[in-house]
């Protein structure tokens, strides 16, 4: 299917709403102020160790920081003190999320793009990019082998921006995604959360979207700093407009979806100011809507096909620095899901754990039809950019287990509309830990007797027995109901949660 220029370009001006920016304005000003970032990144630096401490002890409460607060942490170079905050990202990331990770799998379904981002190896001038977009066939496929092969529950579904993947496209492949059953060892595989990072749309389209029953809807601003975003969005692309992808959020709200996630491409721009500026994003939401992001994401620049990575080399994040954005905001949104991908190195990946991550994608793959090949190199000319952890969901598992982690498929949340503001109060008030805990343990039986290796299994069953007990003490009022539900999936039943 080709599509001509005179439509394309027809479709093209038809995406921006203005009407859809400007009612989020206040006196014609967006949220984001670069003077009052720059100046409380300035006022942060004058933070006394007592002050520092003070706002650990408030992040352990739960309570989100202020970007005063935020800014002092950032300029926390003091060893001591760095090591302090990350005791307690640790206890703080314990009392929201106890020892659980989840997993989930990106899957791209059409790099086609009409825009020009200069770092994306899907980006429309590079003609070396092979383009293809799934039919529904082919996302059968790929949905077989991560439902029924590795394991998946969870997807993050992935869409350059153009007609051939518009709303209509978006909608339907979630659809096909949801249908897919695969039969497994002992009962059967599919996917039951499918988040979309997709681009912006109008409040309208986001309705249709909703309509679906998708997970989470993620949009990064990859960049908060005006010049730097003009810079690499050109002008005469959708997503030259700034102000049209920092509201996508708000309309995702309005549009009834709850469950958003922001993020940061680091790399293109000084990381502390985009990290405050993060953060300013997600106190807008909380005072706006009455909710923060459910997750926030902060990829660092990888290289890509045709993407002249030496342009970017002045802003690079260090390892340290790159720790040391997890930290922060652990402690400045306590509250926030964190997501690290395959992007970063195992080892990275490993440190990250403990710093405040509580969500990581496994045996990724990023080429668009990539998971039906057998092949595991990876396909420069069809990935956005080259991936520095492409270990199995089983080596993680395998991995978490021995830094006393469990890993949960659970996606009851926001299928018994535990989401939004409801899993935000249950999680400040650390009781949304309850239904976590033991549907994590219902879906880790799942996912052990029907996906995992031997070695893996036996690995695991002694801490799912350590879980167990722990229910048993923790949460007696619910024991029998739980213990009914564990051993009926352990008989082959699936899909059941609390
Ligand atoms: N096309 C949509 C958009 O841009 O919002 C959604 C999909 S895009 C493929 C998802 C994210 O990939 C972007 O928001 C950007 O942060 C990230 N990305 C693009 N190029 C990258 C690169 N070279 N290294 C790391 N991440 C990159
Ligand atoms: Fe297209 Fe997204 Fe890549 Fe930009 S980042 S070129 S919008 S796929």
């Amino acid at each position: 299917m080709t599509i001509c220029t005179d439509k394309k370009n027809d479709w093209i001006s038809q995406r921006i709403r203005q009407d859809e920016i400007d009612k989020y304005k206040t006196g014609g000003k967006d949220f984001i102020d670069e003077d009052e970032i720059n100046k409380t990144l300035e006022s942060g630096k004058q933070c006394d160790a007592e002050y520092i401490r003070g706002l650990l002890q408030k992040s352990l409460r739960i309570e989100n920081l202020t970007l005063e607060e935020t800014a002092a942490l950032i300029a926390v170079n003091d060893p001591q003190l760095l090591s302090e905050m990350k005791e307690t990202a640790l206890k703080v990331k314990k009392k929201v999320y106890d020892n659980r990770i989840v997993t989930f799998a990106p899957l791209y379904l059409g790099n086609y793009c009409v825009n020009n981002c200069l770092y994306c190896g899907f980006k429309e001038q590079n003609a070396d990019a092979q383009r293809k977009v799934l039919d529904s066939q082919e996302i059968i496929k790929e949905v077989e082998v991560l439902a029924g092969k590795i394991g998946h529950k969870r997807l993050i579904v992935v869409y350059g921006e153009h007609p051939k993947n518009d709303i209509d496209y978006i909608i339907e492949s979630i659809r096909t995604i949801y249908d897919v059953k695969v039969r497994t060892r002992k009962g059967y595989g599919n996917i039951r959360r499918v988040n979309v990072n997709a681009p912006p749309f109008s409040i309208e389209d986001l309705k249709r979207m909703n309509g679906v029953g998708i997970g989470t809807y993620q949009v990064f601003q990859e960049t908060y700093h005006k010049e730097t975003y003009n810079r690499v969005h050109p002008k005469d692309t959708i997503k030259g407009n700034y102000d049209w992808r920092l509201y996508s959020m708000h309309r995702a709200f309005e549009a009834g979806i709850d469950d958003v996630g922001i993020g940061v491409l680091f790399g293109l721009y000084d990381w502390r100011f985009d990290l405050l500026a993060l953060v300013k994003h997600s106190l807008e939401l909380e005072a706006r809507f009455g909710i923060g992001p459910h997750t926030v994401s902060f990829p660092r620049l990888e290289p890509a096909l045709n993407a002249n990575m030496e342009k970017y080399e002045k802003y690079r994040v260090s390892d340290e620095d790159f720790k040391k954005i997890i930290l922060v905001l652990r402690l400045a949104i306590p509250h926030t899901g964190m997501i690290i991908s395959a992007r970063e190195t195992a080892k990275i990946r490993r440190e990250s754990i403990d710093l405040g991550v509580t969500q990581m994608d496994a045996s990724t793959k990023i080429g668009v039809g990539s998971y039906q090949k057998e092949d595991i190199a990876q396909d420069k000319e069809k990935q956005q950019f080259i991936l520095g952890d492409t270990r199995s969901l089983d080596e993680l598992i395998c991995e978490f287990v021995e830094k006393g982690y469990i890993t949960s498929f659970c996606t009851a949340g926001y299928r018994c509309g535990r989401t939004g503001k409801c899993i935000m109060d249950l999680l400040r008030k650390g009781e949304e830990g309850k239904f976590c805990k033991l549907n994590a343990i219902i879906t880790f039986r799942e996912w052990l007797d029907d996906f995992a290796t031997e070695e893996t299994r036996i690995k695991v069953e002694p801490i799912i027995d350590r879980e167990i007990e722990e229910v048993r003490v923790k949460y007696p009022q619910v024991f029998d109901m739980f213990k009914d539900y564990y051993e009926r999936t352990k008989a082959g039943e699936r899909d059941l949660y609390i």
